[in-house]
């Protein structure tokens, strides 16, 4: 079996040195089991020297392959571009921070091969911000209430897919990737198992609050039309709300006679109303957003330099563009 691992790297050249030797070892103790590896890394425009490194790797080891984008299309256009240019049987997504323990693939191999299609480590969250376990928590409770595929906490993007998923996967040529939601919504059999959080070595994560935040919504909206669905009750509900006051008021009028007070009334109900029909529009114009995205019809990325000639025979392969070195 050809396992492919697939790495994004994004400003890494301190720590993909020492990943490659890592999953190197990993690859030694599997070889002797009849599995063969290779590597997969791509270089999502970083400003560092992640490429030259990546150039090296692919000259010491015959087993390297890398691509380099042009520039940052963010870490998923790189999981796509790593998938397609994979040509293992099975393939191992993962970080390249040595956040995600490269011993795990062992693990992942073995229970792929009792028959999962994937197999999926969940981080616990220890050494976690206390705040962002908290959020995290909250956000996936109410997500889960409002997207059909089941998203769950602590599950990311270190996974094996075997060759039907990255196939799926593939076939799913969406602008707007959200690839927790994708594979959840590949489905196939899988199994989930749990690992301890390791804390970043090097370099920092390039998430902040507000992109976690973007990330969260985009998860909310790319997944169905829910939210549209809450908009048009939040709508009826407030309707409902504006005729009783309005029967409450007019019955005020008719027992008690007509009264002028209602200053603070009439500026609520202003301010709130348009607040509630700027966020429904916000909401409109968010999938509106999406729609022109798909529509353009843009590549997901644009390559810069590759040692790979071709990626692996029948599969999806997106637009020619995506391949020009
Ligand atoms: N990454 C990427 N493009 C980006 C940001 C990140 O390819 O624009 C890669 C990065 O090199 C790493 C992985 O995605 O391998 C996860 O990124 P990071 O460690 O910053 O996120 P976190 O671990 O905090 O979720
Ligand atoms: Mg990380």
């Amino acid at each position: 079996m050809l396992i492919s691992i697939v790495a994004p790297c994004y400003n890494e050249e301190e720590v993909i040195g020492r990943f490659h030797e890592v999953v190197q070892k990993v690859a030694n103790e599997l070889l002797p089991l009849g599995h063969d590896m290779e590597f997969v890394y791509v270089d999502d425009g970083s400003r560092d020297r992640t490429l030259e490194v990546l150039k090296q790797l692919g000259e010491l080891d015959a087993r390297v392959r890398y691509v380099s984008f042009s520039r940052n299309f963010g870490k998923e256009a790189a999981l796509l571009a790593g998938l397609r240019h994979a040509s293992g049987d099975c393939v191992v997504v993962m970080d390249s921070d040595l956040q995600h323990p490269p011993e795990l693939i062992k693990r992942m191999v073995e229970l792929s091969e009792q028959g999962y299609d994937q197999v999926i480590a969940k981080r616990t969250r220890s050494g976690d911000r206390i705040t962002r376990t908290v959020t995290a928590r909250l956000y996936y409770r109410l997500i889960n209430r409002l997207v059909d595929v089941e998203l769950v906490d602590g599950v990311g993007d270190f996974r094996l897919l075997s060759r039907r998923v990255v196939d799926a996967i593939l076939a799913l040529t969406e602008y707007n990737r959200f690839s927790k939601g994708l594979f959840a919504w590949v489905g196939f059999p899988s199994t989930t198992f749990e690992y301890e959080n390791a804390v970043r070595e090097h370099g920092r994560s390039s998430w902040s609050f507000r992109s976690l935040l973007n990330y969260g919504l985009d998860g909310l909206l790319s997944f169905n039309n829910r939210p549209l669905r809450a908009a048009l009750y939040l709508g009826m509900g407030l309707l409902l709300c504006a005729g009783l006051y309005t029967a409450w008021i007019v019955g005020a009028a008719l027992i008690h006679g007509v009264q002028t007070p209602g200053y603070v009334t009439m500026i609520t109900a202003v301010t709130a109303l348009a607040g509630v029909q700027m966020i429904m529009l916000g909401v409109i114009g968010e999938y509106t957003g999406r729609i022109y995205y798909e529509v353009k019809g843009r590549p997901h990325f644009l390559v810069k330099a590759t040692n790979v000639e071709r990626t692996r025979a029948g599969e999806p392969r997106g637009t020619a563009k995506d391949l020009i070195p």
